[in-house]
């Protein structure tokens, strides 16, 4: 196939057949900042984060191919040492276009920081009309089903700050549904998505 390498990025480009793919093959696709702006609220929450949820899964049977390929002496992804699978998780992710990710432990929390969030820089550039102060369901839900898929455990996520106001990244909850479900309902009372999860952090110190 004729193709061009699109400078700096590793991405290869076929003019004809407008394919665009990674080093490794995999196809990728080029999208607007409206596209990206639609991804953070088509009509709510819930949508964006399942369709992150679905895309989970299909990255973690791309990086389970690509980790048994990078590491022959594994048999799934799941024997992977965790700063092994964060790095390929976030080379891989970064390659793409998604930003970069660190895996963080907060106060017995387990929290997922995602640099750069192409959504977040979209909403940011966008006209502001009615925007809730986070934008990033579709990495809750990728976030949620990719480290669910590696642990072996029914996670769920919630994004707590985002870059989309002014902080330096976007961080998010990684927890049980029942903890990420009660952050979840104190913001559906109208509390910012920080003063939920503080409140709920506080409750549970005090069980
Ligand atoms: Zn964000």
């Amino acid at each position: 196939m004729n193709s061009t390498n699109v400078e700096n990025s590793g991405l290869s480009f076929a003019p004809v057949s407008a394919e665009i793919r990674t080093p490794g093959g995999d196809r990728v696709m080029a999208v607007d900042s409206d596209f990206l702006v639609g991804l953070t609220r088509p009509g709510g929450a819930v949508v964006p984060y399942e369709l992150g949820y679905d895309w989970g899964r299909e990255m973690y049977e791309l990086l389970e191919r690509e980790s048994l390929k990078s590491f022959p002496n594994i048999n799934t992804m799941r024997d992977l040492a965790m700063p092994d699978f964060q790095k390929l998780f976030s080379e891989h992710l970064s390659m793409l276009g998604w930003g970069t990710f660190e895996l963080k432990k907060r106060d017995e929390f387990l929290f997922v920081d995602v640099h750069h969030s192409p959504l977040s820089d979209a909403v940011s550039a966008a006209p502001k009309k009615d925007m809730p102060s986070t934008s990033c369901d579709f990495y809750a839900g990728f976030l949620a089903s990719i480290f669910s898929a590696v642990s072996g455990m029914n996670l769920a996520s919630i994004e707590i700050t985002c870059s989309c106001e002014n902080y330096d990244w976007c961080s998010f909850l990684l927890d049980n549904e029942t903890v990420v479900q009660q952050v979840r309902n104190l913001i559906g009372t109208n509390y910012q998505p920080l003063e939920a999860f503080q409140k709920i952090k506080a409750e549970m110190g005090n069980e």
